[in-house]
This record gives structure tokens, C-alpha cells and sequence, in this order.
């Protein structure tokens, strides 16, 4: 029986248009629930060094244990969480989450220096947003040097002034800042050079029949030089096949994060080096 109900997902997933009204009820209450009984787990995808292997960053990526339904995916509710008020305590029980894994890490796998997490546009149309997951972080005597904030172009568009306060408080506090998905969206590379951003994270649709055409490749060697040349670092995402890897290292692009290296996985699971023989050759 249980075999049978983990099958028989509800018609949401489906995303068939005139069930909206039906499925948003249940994602709204299947959502509040999820987070009373923290559901929410958190799983991590390295960013490798391009040219050691090694790994001191991860991204954390939010995922629902469902009781009855498995793993389901943010692409799935995360829109629902910010239509239905409910993101700032979704983004404070994943904040949470990787503040205790940090601990772990602390003791365990040294490797590992700075974890990132993804922040929603709304985020920052919250007053007290960042106050929130900042004592967060204090509470559990992390060091916010370990975390790095990922936020997306759209975020920055609506309001850049306004913005650029909150991003400057916390990189005063003493986090980082990355810009998620980057050449996805319409930024200005004037304006970006006006923010505290430390990490460009080069949107996957590059990688899109990459390396290819020789303007293809004279577009990514752009982006790199351009973070270079900013002084921000560079994480290439959606780094699939042996060719990219290859012709990324060829680029100086200086950080990988793909299935080529790994998929997101729970912590127990990561991989904290890519230096052996075996997984630099793929
Ligand atoms: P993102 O932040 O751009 O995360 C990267 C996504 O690309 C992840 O999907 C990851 O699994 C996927 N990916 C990684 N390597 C590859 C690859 O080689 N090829 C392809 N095709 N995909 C790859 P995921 O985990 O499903 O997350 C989707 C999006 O959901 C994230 O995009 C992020 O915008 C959002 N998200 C995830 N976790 C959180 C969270 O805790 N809070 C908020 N607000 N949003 C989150
Ligand atoms: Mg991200
Ligand atoms: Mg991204
Ligand atoms: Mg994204």
C-alpha cells in the first residue's frame, strides 16, 4: 500500500493549468505543514577548483521529504512558498540547517569553507530579512565568513539603491555575496561593478552545445575576464561532459560546479575532493 501511495503524486506535479486552484490549496497547506513538521532538508553540490580538484565551497539546495511523496524538488514550490507568505520561513529553516551542518563540518571535514544559500527576490522586500537570518547565523557561532548569500538578477533590478544598502550590510557583517545565474537576466556590467558582489555564478544556458562555435567560447572567455578583471570570483554551473571541463580549464575559469563533478547530495554523501586520478580524467 505504501508502494502504491508513493506512486500516485497529487495532480500539481502535473502542473496541468485548470487544476491550479485545486493544487495551489493543497501546495499551500501541504507547504505550511511541511514547515510546522520541518520537512525540509538540504542537500549540497561542490564547486570545484578547476585546476586542483578540491573542494571548499558547496551550494546548498533545498529539498522536501515528503512523507508520502519522496524528494520533491524546489523548482516545484519554492514559487508557491513566495506566493503563499511563506518563504522567510522556508529560507530560516534551510538557514538553520546548514548553520548545523557547519558545525559538523567544522569538526569533521575541514575542507570545507563557506557554504552558499540561495535567497529569494523577496528577500529583500522584508524589512527585517536580513536582521533574521543574520542572528540566525550568530546564534549558532558560525562565522559569516562560511556563508555566502546567492541572490538572482531579477532581485536587483526592481530597486538597485535600496539594494545596494542591504547587500553592503551584509557584507559588513562579513558574509559574501553571489550573483546566481548570471547573463540569464539584463544586467548592466557598470552597475554590477557598483555592488559587493564576490561571486559571479555563470548561468547553466551557457553550457548549452558549449564548447562549439568559437563565439561561443570567446563569450564564456568574456565572462571570465570580466569577473577576473572585477575581482570576483567565477563559478561556471551546469558543467555536464568531459569537453566543457576541458575547455574551461583551458579558459582559467576558476571554479566547476556540475553532475560532471556531482549532483546535489545529502551531506553524508559529498565529495570533498576530485583530486584522485580517477574523477580529474572522467
Ligand atoms: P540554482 O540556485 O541556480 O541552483 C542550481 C540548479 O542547477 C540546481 O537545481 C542544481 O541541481 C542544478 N544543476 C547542478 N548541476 C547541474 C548540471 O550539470 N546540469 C543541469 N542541467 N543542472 C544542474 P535545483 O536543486 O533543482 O534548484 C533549482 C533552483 O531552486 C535553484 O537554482 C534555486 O534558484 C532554487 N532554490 C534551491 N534551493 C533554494 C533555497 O533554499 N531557497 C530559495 N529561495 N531557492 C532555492
Ligand atoms: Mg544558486
Ligand atoms: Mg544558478
Ligand atoms: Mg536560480
Amino acid at each position: 500500500l505504501a508502494h502504491a501511495k508513493q506512486q500516485e503524486r497529487p495532480l500539481f506535479f502535473y502542473e496541468e493549468k485548470n487544476h491550479q486552484d485545486l493544487s495551489d490549496e493543497w501546495m499551500e497547506m501541504s507547504l505550511r505543514k511541511a514547515l510546522q513538521n520541518k520537512e525540509m532538508d538540504v542537500y549540497y553540490q561542490p564547486q570545484v577548483k578547476t585546476h586542483s580538484g578540491e573542494v571548499h565551497k558547496v551550494e546548498a539546495l533545498v529539498r522536501w521529504q515528503h512523507p508520502d511523496y519522496g524528494v520533491i524538488s524546489p523548482g516545484v514550490f519554492i514559487d508557491a512558498a513566495e506566493r503563499f507568505g511563506l518563504i522567510m520561513p522556508l529560507t530560516l529553516q534551510v538557514v538553520e540547517k546548514v548553520c548545523l551542518q557547519l558545525k559538523e563540518w567544522r569538526k569533521t571535514a575541514a575542507s570545507i569553507q563557506r557554504v552558499s544559500i540561495n535567497l529569494s527576490p523577496l528577500h529583500f522586500e522584508f524589512v527585517d530579512a536580513n536582521c533574521q537570518i543574520t542572528d540566525l547565523v550568530h546564534r549558532h557561532g558560525i562565522p559569516p565568513e562560511m556563508i555566502e548569500w546567492e541572490l538572482t538578477e531579477t532581485s536587483m533590478v526592481e530597486n538597485l539603491q535600496q539594494m545596494a544598502g542591504q547587500l553592503l550590510e551584509l557584507e559588513k557583517e562579513g558574509f559574501s555575496i553571489a550573483l546566481d545565474d548570471f547573463g540569464a537576466g539584463v544586467s548592466s556590467l557598470t552597475r554590477l561593478q557598483e555592488l559587493p558582489i564576490h561571486t559571479l555564478k555563470l548561468d547553466k544556458h551557457f553550457m548549452n552545445k558549449f564548447p562549439g562555435s568559437d563565439k561561443k567560447q570567446q563569450v564564456i572567455q568574456l565572462m571570465i575576464t570580466f569577473a577576473e578583471l572585477s575581482g570576483m570570483e567565477i563559478v561556471c554551473e551546469g558543467v555536464e561532459t568531459k569537453e566543457q571541463l576541458d575547455a574551461l580549464r583551458k579558459m582559467n575559469a576558476g571554479f566547476i560546479q556540475g553532475y560532471i563533478f556531482q549532483h546535489p547530495v545529502p551531506a553524508s554523501e559529498l565529495k570533498y575532493s576530485f583530486t584522485e586520478g580517477r574523477d580529474m580524467t572522467l
